[in-house]
């Protein structure tokens, strides 16, 4: 068999496993968010930064994919959210079966967002469905203007975009409007918000009205 027939066929059964995720979560009321973005793009702390609100109006819980360690589900545990960790163990992305599996350890009957921060890559995640009903990119100033451009598919095959680390900007420079401005081009569809702190205050603007406008529309 070739190359390519194995990666079609592995594809075709995590597309299979992520459409009976999606089932299940809907059958619980749960809106299902997969967060993705670069190693470094600010995903936890955004989640840091946003799920105190989000939890005050929703019951919401979290799963960590990363590499190894199991450092942010500790810091997203500490903001009063339950989070549990899968480790690929150098796998670069998640896939379908890896969240399937961590359903037994979630109080689904008793959740309605579940938030997926993937693994730290803006390449092959894009590609393996979960069982979400929102994506959200989170991309850092500090990855440069012209990102959105060298990674077109990561901005067309998500619903938002977070431009993170707004704050920063200046001091690696480049301009929020110039990146906004290419995400636009890619994809002048997506919706885009930006991050960062303003004021000493971390601001993710609009974000948690848009999780819960897309958890209502649900229903
Ligand atoms: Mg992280
Ligand atoms: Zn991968």
């Amino acid at each position: 068999m070739s190359q390519i027939k194995v990666n079609t066929d592995l594809k075709a059964l995590n597309n299979e496993i992520a459409a009976q995720n999606k089932e299940k979560l809907h059958s619980c009321g749960i809106l299902t968010v997969d967060v993705l973005g670069s190693p470094g793009s600010g995903k936890t702390t955004l989640l840091e930064n946003i799920l105190p609100e989000l939890a005050a109006k929703c019951r919401v819980a979290v799963i960590e994919g990363d590499l190894a360690t199991e450092n942010d589900a500790r810091r997203i545990e500490k903001t009063g959210v339950k989070a549990v960790q899968i480790n690929t163990n150098g796998g670069c992305h998640l896939d379908a079966k890896m969240i399937e599996r961590q359903f037994e350890k979630i109080d689904l009957e008793n959740t309605d967002v579940l938030v997926i921060e993937n693994v730290g890559n803006l390449v092959c995640p894009v590609s393996f469905a979960l069982g979400e009903d929102l994506r959200i990119v989170v991309l850092s100033t500090a990855e440069g203007e012209d990102k959105p451009l060298k990674y077109p598919t990561a901005m067309l095959k998500t619903d938002a975009v977070v431009v993170s680390k707004t704050d920063i900007a200046e001091y690696v420079c480049v301009s929020t409007d110039k990146l906004i401005g290419n995400i636009g081009t890619v994809n002048p569809d997506v919706k885009i918000f930006t991050a960062g702190k303003t004021d000493g205050e971390y601001r993710a603007e609009g974000l948690v009205e848009y999780i819960l406008e897309a958890r209502k529309n649900l229903k």
